[in-house]
């Protein structure tokens, strides 16, 4: 079954204490649609400008993801400016140039508009509902959301929490939108005001995920070479709904695999700038990870030791 994404597509400058890549492809949707098309046939709804090379196109299209979504419009492509120090888990934002992205109004074509998996990636959430309202009730709607839209329109994105079915955003943005520091609370607090699972992305320490009914928690995989942070929720995103789809099984067993491999997705991007190591994976290679994060994180039963209590 195919996603639908509506999220940015951008160029990316970004630095890290190992190096430096200028103007590189990024963007919430590019990230996510790159990921989730190992998976699944996938849709994207964004914008980019008149300098939006040709090859970054023919990627996303070499990659099977359907742009007849993908505007073109008069201008330059969103530009993301960023920088990480030694403590990767945080980015720092130089610029951000909205460009054409400043008037995006996504217009779901007629074609997606039955899509069973909806990614509302990182964007205004008034634009968020706009795009709920485009589509004929997908069985999975997930969203994400960023620190400046819960400070700027907290009571607009609790209407998005309200209609989505899965939340992912990371650590400080849970605290930030439950105003509670710790993690469970903070869960509890956003359960209660209507998401329905929560999933809490933390970087290097891996992911919580919370419902009604049960709580998982997945480790990072653990990598010795972390070059550059950027992309890594998107592609979580991206490898998380990506298997959903693939596989249509929703149940807290399937929801648990699906965060295994949005794990293993996360784990690949980080590893070089931009999309370049998912530009040569292969699923090979993802399937390894996922038998490797497995085997790292089983452990047994609780031991009879024959102690009185
Ligand atoms: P993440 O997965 O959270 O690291 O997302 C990184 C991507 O988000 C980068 O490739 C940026 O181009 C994109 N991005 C950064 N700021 C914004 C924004 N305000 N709106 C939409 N996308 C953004």
């Amino acid at each position: 079954m195919s996603i639908l994404v509506v999220g940015s597509v951008a160029f990316d400058s970004v630095e890290t204490p190992f190096g430096k890549a200028h103007n590189v492809l990024g963007g919430s949707a590019a990230y996510f649609s790159t990921s989730a098309s190992f998976f699944t046939d996938v849709n994207i709804v964004a914008v980019v400008g008149e300098d939006f090379p040709q090859e970054h196109i023919d990627f996303l299209a070499s990659r099977g993801i359907d742009l007849q979504g993908l505007a073109r419009d008069p201008g330059k492509t969103f530009h993301w400016e960023g920088r990480y120090g030694y403590d990767l888990n945080e980015a720092h934002t130089l610029a951000t140039h909205l460009n054409v992205f400043e008037s995006f109004k996504p217009r779901i074509p007629s074609s997606y508009a039955d899509s069973d998996y909806l990614f509302l990636a990182n964007i205004d959430p008034d634009l968020q509902m706009d795009v709920l309202r485009q589509v004929n009730n997908p069985k999975i709607i997930a969203s994400d959301t960023m620190n400046y839209w819960i400070s700027s329109k907290p009571e607009s994105l609790r209407t998005v929490v309200k209609n989505v079915d899965i939340l992912i955003i990371n650590d400080a943005e849970a605290r930030q939108l439950s105003q509670e520091p710790n993690l469970v609370k903070a869960a509890r607090k956003l359960l209660d005001i209507g998401v329905k699972t929560l999933i809490v992305k933390r970087g290097e320490y891996g992911v919580l995920m919370f419902n009604g009914s049960s709580v998982f928690s997945a480790p990072a995989y653990p990598l010795e070479e972390v070059f550059d942070p950027t992309g890594a929720g998107d592609t979580f995103a991206g490898g998380f709904m990506g298997y959903l789809a693939n596989t249509g099984d929703i149940s807290d067993d399937g929801i648990r695999k699906a965060i295994i491999f949005g794990s293993v997705m996360a784990s690949f991007t980080v590893e070089d700038f931009s999309l370049n190591r998912l530009k040569k994976l292969n699923y090979r290679e993802i399937e390894e990870r996922y038998r490797s994060l497995k085997a790292m994180t089983h452990f047994e039963g609780l031991p009879e030791m024959g102690i009185s209590v």
